[in-house]
């Protein structure tokens, strides 16, 4: 049994956070690497990386750098001026889009994956014109918490406590053209999608609805804007998610390891695309400040000296085939590092994920029976082996209990 980080009783109230996130079980202190320490001393691997973001892992030198070394010279200036940390950081990212996608583009700086879409979603109505501003997503997705990203995540269950949603958005079947071609009219602006769905279970899109959306986008005049904050720098094993697909999308939203956890988003269009927007349309107080900017610089350099895709090839090769080698362990699926063990009918994948983070390993139960894994990019063989370990002796105990009980 794991403890609540905070003493809930009365009635939760030495908790000092709103309750949105379920009582804390951990309360961390320190990382290095893959490894995290809890306030009590205790030891864990970090195989969920909080989320896809700390892809270089914890407190890694080169961050910590770039991050004290801009603390001691420019945090920030308003966005009536441009500061040089933020300006080699949008070359930088214009950069490896033009190397992706082979397009010429321009970038905004944001804070979070959210308000990267809210970004994308506004600049697609901006793009379509009055009475061209649907945006059709997927169910499945996800896409943040802000009113406009909630409305767009394909989950209503989500949006049902906050009716009524903002207009223009609808949601067809993940996967499925035909529901997508359906959905279709000259209302339509864009449509926004995932190549894996990270929150919705790690579902890897395959690349011919990928491909089929691009040719819809195409023949209709519509944006395909792909939200890669979970999948972008590196996670699949390519910079980006569309790459194994051979996609070139015309809007990127990104954010998570673009940071390796200070917070900072972006987004991404084709130069035709930003032209859309104009002084005025869009801002953010600190949209391209220093000291996040200056650490974006600092992610990118240190993925390309390290060739970040080709590392989650082959540990993301590495962790796949031990993972599907537990007994219990019925499939595995994701690209790369982000990945999703199967532990089929009837398991209870909340339980193992609360066992295992008992015995010092963060994963997530992303489904009811599924556990998802995305360790830092730089995880060793040696991590992958003894978290592989915990797992399949985490997972044999529980399909003992599961025989046991049914
Ligand atoms: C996490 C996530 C978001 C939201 O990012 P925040 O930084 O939490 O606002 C959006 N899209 C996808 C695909 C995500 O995984």
């Amino acid at each position: 049994m794991t403890s609540h980080a905070f003493d809930t009783a009365p009635a939760g109230a030495a908790c000092p956070f709103m309750p949105v996130f379920g009582p804390p079980q951990v309360m961390f202190v320190r990382g290095d690497g893959t490894e995290l320490w809890d306030a009590n001393g205790k030891r864990y691997l970090d195989f969920l990386c909080g989320l896809a973001v700390t892809s270089l892992g914890h407190s890694n030198p080169v961050i910590t750098e770039a991050i004290s070394t801009q603390a001691g010279r420019l945090l920030h200036v308003s966005n009536f001026f441009t500061n040089d940390a933020a300006t080699a950081a949008a070359i930088s990212l214009r950069d490896l889009l033009f190397e992706t996608t082979g397009q010429q583009g321009q970038v905004f700086f944001c804070n979070s994956g959210a308000e990267a879409n809210e970004a994308a979603l506004k600049l697609a109505r901006k793009f379509g014109g009055r009475g061209r501003h649907v945006v059709v997503s997927a169910y499945g997705s996800f896409h943040g918490r802000t009113l406009a990203a909630l409305a767009a995540t394909g989950q209503p269950a989500k949006h049902e406590p906050f009716f009524p949603m903002p207009d223009g958005f609808r949601h067809v079947a993940y996967g499925d053209l035909a529901s997508l071609e359906a959905s279709l009219d000259p209302s339509v602006a864009a449509v926004l999608i995932e190549t894996v769905q990270g929150e919705g279970g790690v579902v890897p899109a395959d690349a011919e609805y990928l491909r089929g959306i691009r040719a819809l986008c195409d023949e209709r005049g519509m944006l395909m804007m792909i939200d890669e904050v979970q999948t972008g720098f590196a996670r699949t094993g390519k910079w980006f998610g569309f790459e194994h697909a051979g996609v070139v999308p015309d809007v990127v939203t990104m954010a998570k390891a673009m940071g390796n956890g200070f917070p900072v988003g972006a987004v991404w269009a084709r130069n035709e695309v930003a032209a859309a927007f104009v002084p005025g349309d869009h801002g953010s107080t600190y949209s391209g400040t220093a000291i996040a900017t200056a650490v974006v610089s600092a992610v990118i350099g240190e993925m390309r000296r390290i060739d970040a895709p080709a590392l989650a090839v082959a540990r993301g090769a590495y962790l796949r085939d031990r993972l599907a080698a537990i007994p219990g362990v019925q499939s595995v699926r994701g690209q790369g590092l982000l990945l999703a063990a199967e532990l089929g009918d009837g398991s209870d994948a909340k339980a193992v994920y609360t066992e295992l983070l008992a015995r010092g390993l963060v994963t997530n139960a992303v489904t009811a029976t599924a556990l998802r894994l995305a360790p830092p990019i730089t995880v060793s063989e040696a991590e992958v082996d003894e978290a592989v370990a915990l797992i399949a002796e985490v997972v044999a105990a529980h399909s003992k209990a599961q025989g046991a009980t049914s």
